[in-house]
């Protein structure tokens, strides 16, 4: 049975996923039960629709976040992040949304991101996807759509992502590089990689003096602890070593959990917390602070 979704012809089972989408960070998971690379939710960060693609829907990473919030109880599906699928399932999406003149729901697109369930850059065919997406970006005349990486920075200096990176940066990329640590012990701490404080620091380093950078702080109280400001005069310093060595920095984004940790003993900060946070932030380091708190 065909039906029509925004004027475009669907099958049963994309029916299936236009009921399912709530636009919501929730709908993450159920989307991936059918089988779906890109999915459409409205973000905050984003200010609007972010098409997202999940490159790791075996939800392996390369760090063990305490708060990382994406599902791993349940049993974890042997998808394929397969590059047609994905080609053909944002064909698809950037279809429905050019029709309905830049928007999905009454929402417009905003970017598409690589969002998905583990560490985008450990996904082989990376740099290819993104000269695809450049190319879509221009064939359906989103020019002022974003293109957004998500990293860990693990494997972010890796040749071929590196090669990628300037024809990136021209078509409106940005790369939000997660930092919520300070040093070796915090590190091992929040994050848990098998790489080390050092090295995450170089590759932030490397990236960040060549294009400027966002970055990710998830700040969040661990064992009850009572919030105080002097807890990041570390992450403080750090970012003020980054920025004397040249890194440029667009903004951070400074966000508490707004879903499930894995790990009961990470809280969200309160919203009086962020906020006492982020003035300390603001005074100490000459960069923009955009705050999230738990609900928005
Ligand atoms: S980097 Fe992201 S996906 Fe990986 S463990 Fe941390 S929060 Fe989870």
């Amino acid at each position: 049975m065909i039906c029509l979704l925004n004027g475009i012809r669907m099958n049963d089972n994309n029916k299936q996923i236009d009921d399912a989408i709530s636009l919501q960070y929730s709908s993450h998971d159920r989307l991936s039960e059918y089988n779906r690379l890109v999915y459409p939710v409205v973000s905050r960060r984003a200010g609007g629709l972010s098409l997202g693609i999940n490159v790791n829907p075996d939800k392996k990473c390369t760090f063990n976040c305490v708060y990382c919030q994406v599902d791993r109880s349940k049993e974890i599906k042997n998808l394929s992040p397969d590059i047609e699928q994905i080609n053909n399932e944002l064909d698809e999406w950037l279809t429905v949304i050019s029709k309905n003149n830049g928007s999905y729901k009454g929402h417009p697109l905003k970017d598409i991101s690589f969002a998905g369930d583990g560490e985008p850059t450990t996904y082989s065919q990376l740099p290819q996807l993104i000269e695809n997406i450049i190319e879509a970006k221009k064939k359906y005349h989103f020019d002022q759509c974003k293109i957004i990486i998500f990293t860990n920075g693990t494997r972010i200096v890796h040749p071929n992502i590196l090669k990628v990176l300037p024809a990136l940066f021209a078509n409106q990329g940005e790369i939000w590089f997660k930092l919520d640590f300070w040093d070796e012990k915090s590190l091992q701490q929040i994050n848990r990689p098998k790489m080390s404080a050092a090295k995450l620091i170089e590759h932030l380093t490397r990236v960040g003096q060549q294009f400027p950078v966002v970055l990710q702080s998830c700040f969040f109280s661990w064992n009850d602890q009572v919030y105080q400001d002097d807890i990041y005069n570390g992450y403080i310093t750090l970012v003020q070593e980054l920025i004397k060595k040249g890194v440029q920095l667009k903004y951070i984004q400074a966000y508490t959990l707004a879903r499930k940790p894995s790990e009961i003993d990470a809280k969200p900060l309160k919203d009086d917390e962020l906020d006492r946070l982020c003035l300390h932030l603001k005074n100490e380091l000459p960069v923009q602070i955009k705050k999230y708190y738990e609900k928005g």
